[in-house]
């Protein structure tokens, strides 16, 4: 009660001091979200894309939208350590309506090495984590760590961010044992070749989890 009545009051001030506006046309808001009426139909679902591991392994790629405008000018925003903006992009993901089409047990997300999480001051990947936890009630287990520094993959080609990415991860022993018979969502901001995330699944099959599905805000389609 007491803390409903403090949210109240907290929601109000912040209503005056900065009102509520579309985070991509800066449209004024009657309430604080992340876009406007606008913007938001501008988001269209994506279908599923089988992401291929080898010739067998295949593992399901769920994205909000593909890497398009409103959406992908939240998952920019990293890049100026805009955290307000990454916070609304993880609660827009935790309480999309793809999320019902996942089926996991445990999450997981993407590491960054601890030079770019110091220069960055957050995560994206385990902001997005953290919010889907709190929505599905399931665990986040970082059973991933990241032992090298890696350039920027936009700047890369496949071939190089293939390179670039390897290496560069490593399980961490201290959870590794609770991959087995798991169902596993691993998730980022951002899927584009899919070179990390193949890096990363490689670490986790020969734990033996049950599956593998992966959840990102966007996703960039070869046209
Ligand atoms: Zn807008």
């Amino acid at each position: 009660m007491i803390q409903k009545f403090l949210t109240q009051i907290y929601e109000y001030v912040t209503y005056f001091i900065s009102p509520p506006s579309c985070l991509y046309c800066h449209a004024d808001l009657s309430v604080r979200t992340a876009f406007c009426h606008s913007c938001m139909i501008q988001i269209l679902p994506i279908v599923p894309f089988d992401f291929y591991i080898g010739k067998h392994t295949v593992m399901k790629v769920f994205a909000v939208s593909s890497y398009k405008d409103p959406l992908r000018s939240l998952i920019l925003a990293k890049h100026h350590s805009n955290e307000t903006a990454i916070h609304f992009l993880a609660h827009f993901m935790a309480t999309s309506p793809v999320v019902q089409q996942l089926d996991f047990d445990v999450i997981t997300f993407i590491p960054l090495h601890w030079t770019r999480y110091a220069s960055r001051g957050f995560n994206q990947a385990q902001m997005i984590a953290q919010a889907l936890a709190y929505t599905s009630g399931r665990p986040v287990i970082p059973f991933i760590k990241r032992c090298k520094k890696t350039q920027f993959q936009a700047r890369l080609t496949l071939q190089q961010r293939e390179h670039n990415v390897q290496n560069a991860f490593a399980l961490d022993a201290q959870y590794s044992h609770q991959i087995v018979g798991k169902k596993i969502l691993i998730v980022d901001d951002l899927f584009t070749t899919g070179s990390t995330m193949k890096a990363v699944c490689s670490l986790l099959l020969p734990c033996q989890p049950q599956k593998i599905e992966i959840f990102v805000g966007c996703r960039v389609i070869n046209s």
